[in-house]
């Protein structure tokens, strides 16, 4: 039998990315972290924890675990019976669903990790079932993240005891060194969520170190994009509330004096410094970009003039800005409409003269309306995918001469996105908020367009049957997209895709013949139909709009084989 490896030998074998590797695994430290617990926050007994905790707040702990198998429905029922009724709530309230329950997405909780993982100083910690995690953590590796990942593993019996907060707040102790974290984020998934794990009742702080407990069930936040808003939010307010208790820490290099503009919204990097630039006629500098790099720029971001609600679905973050009097402008400078349209807003907001917005306008629209003549693209195209900023993208694929039909987005209708609907509806492009894969593919099926931009199974569908096609995610929405850097930023990718349709011809020829769907490859047998598991298993969307269903079974006509029924 094997030696089991020690810490060393894992430590000569493994990448270290930073410290948080190094904090112990095993429960061999766990009466050293009882007893160097600070008096007040952490003195009450490991066994008693949790009961003390909900004897407090009369939150009623879980009875019984509920596995995420339980479906969506049963999960929302056990966590608002084990007291997270209010932040089901709240998530209810911010995320609103509809037409459709849920769009098909990846798991929420990429979001939220994503934010953590890409903040200085700190760590992030899962709690949820391992497959959740082992996923979790693979996607966050696959996009870079170079950071750990904590988790704390549990069982049935930690579950329905309530063992596992006494071992995630273990984890949190052990974790809490100043010299290496500012904050220590501990999110629960699924599971945790429904049992109704108390993340509220942590700490609030461990030796200076901030503790912030987020709950992200896939039950109740909709969207990856919105589990950014979910962290994002909650560590606005942390901020918001030590700035109201007395001085914070200054950025650390004061880069301008003059009132500046919070962004909210990833976006590519060369953006906040074009945005920057046409704010500067107005008075104004780009401030820093919500979810932030580091905890100080929260209090920078708080310290604006006016927020840009460059992407329009941060509710929860709005929430915080309001509370702290600053006023959140919807859009983007997109194309020479949207540019001219922000600066008239965000002006508004900041109260800045109207011929300095007139001089701004026109220090920028001419060359706006030049690049966008100088790369115009010709045909027809559908859009979709999960960002946030698929509106505004549309904006510019209408502005530089596209004939686009459709825009889906998994995210919700907002009011910050109202300025881009409205436009985009003007020039009778079909808008679909929380779309749906059967919306996004309908779109396809109705307007045949030249290059379908969407999601990865929206791509694979228009491939299929030799349309180009192109993913948001990677090659779309991570290209400068303001001001004159974005217009004709996506003409060449746009175009050069479109011109690609002899080759996406000729692949669909050589494939052909070799079956699709569920009889794609190669059988001993022919498949055999299951049109009964087929029947029951199958999701209803929900409430269809402009002829969808049709195209849905349209869609589900092409799954039938010849002689065998739908399979
Ligand atoms: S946490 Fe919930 S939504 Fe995410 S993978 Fe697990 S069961 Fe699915």
């Amino acid at each position: 039998m094997s030696k089991r490896a020690t810490p060393t030998d894992r430590a000569a074998s493994e990448v270290i990315y930073d410290t948080a590797a190094a904090v112990p695994l095993t429960n061999d430290a766990a009466e050293a972290v009882a007893s160097e617990a600070p008096v007040g926050q952490a003195s009450v007994g490991k066994g008693d924890a949790v009961a003390a905790a909900g004897a407090r707040t009369g939150t009623p702990l879980a009875e019984g675990a509920v596995g995420c198998h339980a479906g969506p429905e049963e999960l929302r029922e056990a966590a608002a019976a084990a007291g997270k009724s209010e932040t089901l709530e709240r998530y209810a309230a911010d995320y609103p669903v509809g037409p459709h329950d849920k769009p098909q997405s990846m798991c929420p909780a990429f979001g939220s990790l994503r934010v953590g993982l890409r903040m200085r100083r700190t760590a992030t910690v899962l709690s949820g079932s391992a497959c959740c995690v082992y996923g979790l953590t693979f996607t966050s590796h696959f996009y870079g993240a170079r950071r750990s990942v904590g988790y704390v593993p549990f069982d049935s019996e930690t579950l329905v005891t309530g063992k596992l907060f006494e071992d995630i707040r273990e984890a949190v102790f052990k974790l809490a060194d100043p010299a290496v974290y500012d904050a220590v984020v501990v999110t629960n998934l699924c599971v945790p969520t429904a049992s109704g794990v108390p993340l509220q009742m942590l700490p609030k702080e461990i030796n200076g170190v901030r503790i912030i407990g987020i709950d992200v069930p896939g039950f109740g936040v909709p969207t990856h994009a919105e589990a950014k808003d979910v962290l994002a939010g909650a560590m606005l307010n942390y901020a918001r509330r030590e700035a109201e208790q007395g001085p914070v820490q200054a950025p650390k290099q004061r880069r301008t004096d003059r009132p500046t503009v919070a962004l909210l919204g990833e976006m590519f990097p060369a953006d906040p410094v074009g945005l920057g630039m046409l704010l500067e006629p107005l008075g104004l500098a780009a401030g820093p970009v919500v979810p932030t790099r580091e905890w100080r720029e929260l209090y920078a971001a708080l310290d604006c003039a006016a927020v840009a609600a460059i992407h329009p679905f941060y509710t929860a973050v709005a929430r915080e800005f309001d509370a702290a009097g600053r006023k959140v402008v919807g859009s983007a400078p997109v194309g020479r409409d949207g540019t001219a349209a922000w600066l008239e807003a965000i002006g508004a907001a900041c109260n800045v003269e109207q011929t300095k917005i007139e001089a701004a306008k026109n220090a920028v629209l001419p060359a706006i309306s030049a690049a966008l003549a100088k790369l115009p693209i010709t045909g027809r195209i559908t859009l979709s995918g999960y960002e946030g900023s698929e509106l505004l993208v549309g904006r510019l694929l209408v502005e530089s001469g596209a004939d686009l039909r459709y825009v889906g987005t998994a995210c919700p209708r907002t009011r910050w996105s109202d300025p881009d609907r409205e436009w985009l509806e003007a020039k009778g492009v079909q808008i679909q908020y929380r779309a749906s894969l059967e919306q996004d593919l309908g779109a396809f099926q109705e307007y045949r367009p030249d290059l379908a931009i969407g999601t990865t199974p929206v791509v694979q569908k228009a491939k299929e049957v030799g349309t180009p096609g192109l993913y948001f995610t990677n090659l779309i929405s991570a290209r400068p997209l303001f001001g004159p850097a974005g217009a004709g930023s996506l003409a060449q990718v746009v175009n050069a895709a479109i011109a690609g349709k002899a080759r996406f011809d000729r692949m669909r020829d050589f494939f052909e013949g070799v079956g699709a769907g569920d009889t794609a490859g190669i059988w001993q047998e022919q498949p055999k139909g299951r049109p009964d598991a087929r029947k029951a298993f199958s999701g209803v969307a929900g409430t269809e709009t402009n002829g969808k269903d049709r195209a849905r079974d349209a869609l589900a006509q092409e799954s039938v084989v010849t002689g065998e029924g739908v399979v």
